[in-house]
This record gives C-alpha cells, structure tokens and sequence, in this order.
C-alpha cells in the first residue's frame, strides 16, 4: 500500500508540472503573439438602400393577420398551444413562426398604451440589425448581411446546425427546428422571396392599421421622428403598407409615445424600428448599447487568431514543455528502477 503511494507521486507530479508548465508557457506565447493592443472594430453602418419595418404599437390593434399572413408567406405550420387545436397558436417565436404579437397587461387593463392599468402590444421578429451577430458568429457564413438592402438572408445548403446563431442574437429570434430530422434555423428575412413578384414583407402588405409600415429604413426613420413630433391625442394621417408606394394612408389619433425610436442606435442600429406607448422594456426590447456585441467579439478574435501566431505560438510552447517533461519522467523511471532492484536485493 505504501509502495503503491510512493509510486503513484512521480506520475502526479510531472502531470502537475506538465500542466503548470502548459499554463505558463502559453500565457508567455499569448502576450508575445498578440503584443498589439486590440482596439473593437467600428460597429458596421446600415448600407445607405437598408430595407425595413416601422412597427407603432400605439396603431396596433392587435388583430395578429400579420401572425397569420407571415405563416402563409413562408409556407410554415400552424403550432398549438390549446388543448382543441384549433388554431394556431405559437406562444413564441420558433423554427415556423418568424413573427409573433406579444401583449402587455398591467392591473385592470383598462387602457390601451398605458403603463399602468394598461395593455399594450409589441412585434416580435428579426430586427435586421446594421451590424448582426448572428452573422459574426457563424462560421460557415449561412448567415449573410446583404450589402443593397441589409437584409439578413438564411441559406439552408450552407447551414452546419451548429446553433451558434442561435446563441449569438441579443434579440432571441433565430430557432431551430428541433423537430426534423433535417431541422433549418427559422427567422425573418423581410420576406425577400415575394419581392420577384412585386411584394414586400406580407406582415406590412396585411397591416390594417400600418402599425406594421415597410420602406427604406432611413425613410421610416424620418416618419417615426415625424410621429414622435406630433401632438398626443392630436388627428393626424398615417400611412399604410408600403412607405412611397400606393396611397392607403387615412387618419387616426396620435399616441402618446415614449420619446425613442427603438433601432436607431441599439447595438449600432437596426433596421427595423419600433415606437411604443409603454416602457420598450417592458414590452421584451431589450436595453442594448449603441455598439455591436460583433465589433468586440471580432476584434478579440483577429487579435488572437491573426495570421495564425497565437495558435502558433501556444503549440510551440506546448511541444516544448512536453518535450521537456518527457526527459525528466525518464530520468525519474530510471531512479525508480534502482530503487526497485535495490529494493529486489533486500528481499
Ligand atoms: S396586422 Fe397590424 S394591427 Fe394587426 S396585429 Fe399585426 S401589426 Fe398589429
Ligand atoms: S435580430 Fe438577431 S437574427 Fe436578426 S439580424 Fe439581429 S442578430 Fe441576426
Ligand atoms: S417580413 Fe415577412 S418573414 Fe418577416 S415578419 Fe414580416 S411577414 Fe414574416
């Protein structure tokens, strides 16, 4: 038992040299490999033709026919929540539900876009972001940012499954479908396959109301500072549909919005813009800094990875204490040796 100790140590301690030695050495090829102070990239602008959506709670009456027209555009199930199944009934966003209709609700409900004692609604679905990281984070570029429009496009050939997209989005929206044996990443992409046939995103063409308005991002940009500027409870014309297309406009009351275009500058800015009556969040927006988690993450990255040194430099390394350490181990097998036979000879 007490042999067996004493030569269970020699092992422990060259693993523990081993690995001490590791740690040493690559935090030494580290710091040599990446001298240069690593400064974040600028966050990515939204190219100058950016396509999006204007979603203004205050105008949303909550009908979900862009739940449902954006389900038929993308040719996706219906999903169930109700025992009778009888319609559908997503509680979330998924891998076949790209757009979904949250609802506030505070004490007794009782007024629309009120804080407190009020409900309010809220569009949830891909933002388009200026700079995304689910494009950063996948390795196999599946998710591309297209350089005209900015709209953030899925290709399905090229997807690994690997989900990093998935973790990456500060917005929740990419989903697998779990489900399939062939399971794709399920988002908006602003409904770019209608486009060839003289159609834009179904969500906006079906709106009633134009809470949901589609057009260049920098022209909803100027009409949600337009309505930012109007009077609360004030008449005034809102547009439908498609922003400079056909006339659908008509007149409604003004509501009394919370003073931020949500997208402007959030993570370097979106695409989609939204404006709300109710704290953005409180409605699920989540408060994000005017950079892109993409710019530091990228620039860690190239710092680390330029040019393939840290790598490199960190095999190098471990090559060399293990090389190392192989010779002591030797050398102490050899002085086991003679305590053995030394041993063999008192017996
Ligand atoms: S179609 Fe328009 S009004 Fe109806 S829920 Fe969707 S955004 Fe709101
Ligand atoms: S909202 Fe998420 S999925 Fe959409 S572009 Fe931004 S990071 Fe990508
Ligand atoms: S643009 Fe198309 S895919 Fe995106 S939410 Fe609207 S209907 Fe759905």
């Amino acid at each position: 038992m007490a042999d067996n100790a004493r030569e269970a140590r020699p092992a422990g301690n060259s693993r523990r040299r081993f690995l001490k030695g590791c740690a040493a050495a690559g935090g030494v090829a580290a710091v040599a490999a990446t001298g240069q102070r690593a400064e974040a990239r600028e966050t990515l602008q939204r190219p100058p033709e950016a396509l999006g959506l204007l979603y203004d709670a205050t105008l949303c009456v909550g009908c979900k026919a862009c739940v449902a027209a954006c389900k038929q555009a993308n040719e996706n199930p219906a999903e169930f929540s109700t025992v009778d199944k009888l319609w559908d009934t997503p509680l979330d966003t998924s891998g076949y539900t790209f757009n979904l209709i949250k609802m506030y609700r505070n004490g007794t409900m009782q007024t629309k876009d009120a804080e407190e004692n009020g409900y309010a609604f809220m569009k949830t679905s891909c933002m388009h972001c200026a700079d995304p990281s689910c494009v950063s984070a996948c390795p196999v570029s599946a998710m591309t940012k297209n350089p005209q429009t900015g709209v953030v496009e899925y290709n399905a050939d090229a997807c690994i499954g690997c989900r990093y997209c998935v973790a990456a989005c500060p917005f929740g929206i990419p989903k697998y479908q779990y489900d399939s044996p062939t399971g794709k990443i399920g988002k908006c992409e602003l409904c770019r396959h209608r486009t060839k046939d003289g159609h834009y995103s179904a969500c906006a063409e079906v709106c009633p109301t134009g809470a949901t308005l589609y057009g260049r991002t920098e022209d909803l940009l100027a009409e949600a500072k337009r309505r930012l500027a109007l009077k609360p409870g004030s008449v005034a014309t809102f547009p439908r549909g498609k922003l400079g297309g056909a006339d659908q406009s008509y007149e409604a009351y003004v509501g009394n919005y919370k003073q931020h275009v949500y997208g402007e500058t959030e993570y370097g800015g979106t695409q989609v813009l939204k404006l709300s009556g109710v704290d953005f969040e409180k409605v699920g927006m989540p408060n994000l800094p005017p950079e892109a988690a993409a710019a530091h993450s990228e620039t860690i990255q190239h710092t680390l990875y330029g040019g393939m040194l840290m790598p490199l430099a960190v095999l190098g390394a471990l090559t060399f204490v293990a090389k190392r350490n192989v010779h002591h181990d030797d050398d102490e097998g050899g002085a086991d040796d003679k305590t053995g036979a030394a041993r063999k000879g008192e017996e």
